[in-house]
């Protein structure tokens, strides 16, 4: 059973690439930005205040964010990847004390690294597809759909996420270099760090993703 956890500034390609290694590896998806969302989604008044929190460039409290990862963990079985969490420091102690009472460990940590002149170019740029999840970017030809706006697999309209724009993205940049970046010693203390070029293409990083978990 692999425990898998994935860190990178914004648009990294966290998302795209752990979708990938769960269907290779038969692990389960864990985004703690998509719980988020869904909770945007049901329009409720915790859902209207998650809603502005993100539209601000700022992390959720980690009491919302364990409370929304401890429902879902409870109903998952065998290995899973964590697409978003941690985010800071008090969260990865949280979360080794979870592991730690349930005598399981942390495998890998796929730290995905982006300069921030690259990481802004695909916020701008990012389009997804809302029934299959694909994303694309309008601003990168070698990601660009085939139709203009429309998914390659499914021929629905794309979509853009209301907190991909450039006003929220130098906030959200602020809070992960401030609040997640230092994860990235944290683990590497650990020894369980795996560090891996954002800028190469998608399948040449999904690749290198694939031989960190098989070694
Ligand atoms: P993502 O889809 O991972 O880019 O997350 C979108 C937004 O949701 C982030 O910019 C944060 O505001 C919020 N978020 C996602 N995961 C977490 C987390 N683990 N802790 C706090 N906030 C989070």
């Amino acid at each position: 059973m692999k425990s898998i956890v994935f860190i990178a500034p914004p648009a990294a390609g966290k998302g795209t690439q752990s979708i990938r290694i769960c269907k290779e590896y038969h692990l389960s998806h864990i985004s703690t930005g998509d719980l988020l969302r869904e909770e945007i989604n049901h329009d409720s008044e915790i859902g209207k205040r998650i809603k502005q929190i993100i539209n601000d460039g700022f992390l959720v409290s980690d009491d919302i964010i364990l409370s929304l990862l401890m429902r879902k963990l409870e109903n998952i079985k065998g290995g899973y990847i964590l697409d978003g969490f941690p985010r800071n420091l008090n969260q990865a102690i949280k979360y080794d004390e979870i592991l730690n009472s349930q005598n399981k460990k942390l495998d890998y940590v796929i730290y995905i690294n982006l300069d921030k002149e690259l990481s802004k170019k695909r916020i701008i740029g990012r389009v997804s597809c809302p029934q299959c999840g694909n994303v694309y970017n309008n601003m990168l030809e070698e990601n660009c759909p085939q139709k203009e706006n429309i998914c390659d697999n499914c021929q629905m309209p794309l979509i853009k996420r209301d907190d991909d724009n450039e006003e929220i993205f130098e906030k959200r940049y602020e809070t992960y270099i401030s609040e997640t970046a230092p994860l990235i010693d944290y683990y590497q203390q650990k020894g369980i760090l795996f560090e891996i070029d954002g800028s190469l293409l998608k399948d040449e990083i999904f690749k290198k993703i694939c031989e960190v978990i098989n070694d």
